[in-house]
């Protein structure tokens, strides 16, 4: 069962206010906090309210990471940090995921003050083809995008850190090549991420008491919906409750999809906090008192 306090750990700030968030220092007290910040939620294509996937988090000594480049997002990023400073993470190369890169390889290349160097990126096998096929201005040409990216290439269940944030990335049940991760943070706490997925075993390992699990549900607990793709909100709150999880974001609900319908699934399979994600919506990821670690309010 849940603990209330569980809700007074994972901080919603008002969205208002969000881009001024003092990003610069994030040691509140003794705990060395990591956040993460919606940049766009809607699911499978942009929505009327939101762009499509990205998520930026950020921590003490660590560069900003930035979660998926869907469209829409690489505008809303310009809102809190400056895109030369981003991190990428991919999670997979659907278009939904990572069509506002070659927007990032402009800003880079031709922005009147440049960013030095380059970006690191990782991302699945073909992320340096399939961009630079997405960036090329004649077709079927490859645009060379080394010169503005450093392409890496995630290899399943090997942790690759950054700063203070550890990324374990686990090949997930979704077509393409992908990816959902588990990011310990400087404090030891832990974001899970479910990229698009199916139920599957490895979402479930990356989930494992995490303190906040950040889960897509691109539909309804339809009889007719496909296998191996997306979850319900029904498998996402059967995943968090199994997982044990402190709290449970929705996100990645298309904008044909009931965002109520996915919620109350979601809620009916998990006690603990449930929210379904929107644009500029931040969270401090805490970890998550139990009663065999109790976490000290010195
Ligand atoms: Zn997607
Ligand atoms: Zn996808």
């Amino acid at each position: 069962m849940m603990e209330p306090s569980h809700l007074g750990l994972v901080l919603a700030l008002d969205s208002q206010n969000a881009g001024d968030v003092e990003c610069n220092s994030f040691k509140h007290g003794s705990i060395w906090v990591m956040r993460i910040t919606v940049l766009g939620c809607s699911g499978s294509v942009s929505g009327p309210n939101s762009p499509a996937s990205g998520y930026l988090i950020q921590a003490d000594d660590t560069p900003p990471l930035v979660l998926d480049l869907g469209g829409g997002v690489l505008g809303a990023l310009q809102r809190y940090i400056d895109p030369g400073d981003a991190t990428l993470l991919l999670s997979h190369l659907h278009a939904d995921h990572c069509l506002d890169i070659p927007g990032l390889l402009v800003w880079r290349r031709y922005h009147p003050n440049p960013p030095k160097g380059r970006a690191i990126a990782y991302g699945p096998t073909d992320t340096a083809l399939r961009i630079g096929a997405a960036s090329s201005e004649i077709g079927g040409h490859i645009d060379d995008i080394s010169d503005v990216l450093d392409v890496r290439v995630w290899e399943d269940g090997e942790s690759v850190q950054f700063g203070g944030v550890q990324v374990h990335p686990r090949r997930v049940y979704h077509p393409p090549e992908s990816y959902g991760f588990r990011m310990t943070g400087p404090d030891g706490q832990v974001l899970a991420v479910s990229g698009d997925t199916g139920v599957c075993d490895a979402v479930l390992d990356l989930a494992d008491g995490a303190d906040v699990f950040l889960c897509e549900a691109s539909w309804t607990h339809a009889p007719d919906r496909p296998v191996g793709v997306h979850l319900s909100g029904t498998e996402a709150g059967m995943l968090a409750r199994k997982a044990s999880v402190g709290t449970l974001l929705l996100t990645h609900i298309p904008p044909w999809t009931s965002r109520d319908e996915v919620l109350a699934e979601a809620k009916a399979e998990f006690d603990g906090p449930v929210f379904a994600v929107s644009p500029d919506d931040a969270f401090e990821i805490a970890r998550t008192p139990t009663r065999e670690n109790p976490v000290s309010s010195a």
